[in-house]
């Protein structure tokens, strides 16, 4: 099975394509989702968040308090590094599980969506990598209008994370998402036939 890695930055467009290869009926493993799935396969995650953070996190019937916890692991960069190097092992394992799972089913090529998979290494993972690059002005615009924040609430995220600019270096494709979106599909449309033709093999790519 193939698998490809695809990432990029705050609002570059990683969910857009996701989309627009799911209509093509390619299987995206989707990060963010893998994040919030893992709270419930592993219960033992709750009981590092206790150890390392606190009973304080916690309410009378021994439950998360999500939004409290939530809000206090993301006010500083360092508390937020230390819940990412706790729980990224088991979000690891739960990724590696699923590439498993659809290579079991016979699944010729899967996809994983995520933001930081150059960051957390898991890029040397996959076969191929493809960032979603945008322009700043139009990474600025479009998560501002998204997530109805100030331009600078959004340069203070762009700026936290690692440029698109430095994750060139590791990717072997990049799709443009400056444009319309119908360009953007081109691209895809382009990049997957680039790829078929390195894999020839693979019988899903072959147009
Ligand atoms: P995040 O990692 O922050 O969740 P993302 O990389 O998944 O973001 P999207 O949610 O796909 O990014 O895109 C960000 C915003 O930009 C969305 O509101 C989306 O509808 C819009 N958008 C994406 N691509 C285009 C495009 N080509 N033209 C116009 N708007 C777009």
């Amino acid at each position: 099975m193939l698998k490809i890695g695809l990432t990029g930055g705050i609002g570059s467009g990683k969910s857009t394509i996701s989309n627009i290869l799911k209509k093509k009926n390619f299987i995206v493993i989707d990060a963010d989702i893998v994040a919030r799935d893992v709270l419930r396969i592993y219960p033992e995650i709750f009981e590092n968040i206790r150890k390392e953070f606190g009973e304080e996190f916690f309410d009378e019937k021994k439950e998360l308090k999500r939004k409290e916890f939530g809000n206090y692991i993301f006010s500083k960069d360092d508390r937020r590094k230390k819940y990412e190097d706790m729980i990224m092992p088991f979000i690891r394992k739960r990724i590696c599980d699923l590439i498993e799972k659809y290579q079991r089913e016979g699944v010729e090529v899967c996809f994983l969506d995520g933001a930081t998979i150059i960051e957390n290494n898991l890029h040397k993972y996959m076969d191929i990598n493809i960032l979603v690059w945008v322009d700043s002005e139009t990474q600025l615009h479009r998560v501002s209008k998204r997530d109805n924040l100030t331009e600078q609430q959004v340069i203070n995220r762009v700026n936290s994370q690692m440029s698109l600019e430095d994750k060139k270096e590791f990717v072997d494709y990049i799709i443009d998402n400056s444009k319309s979106l119908d360009n953007t599909k081109r691209e895809v449309n382009e990049t997957l036939k680039k790829i078929g033709e390195k894999y020839r093999g693979v019988e899903c790519l072959k147009i």
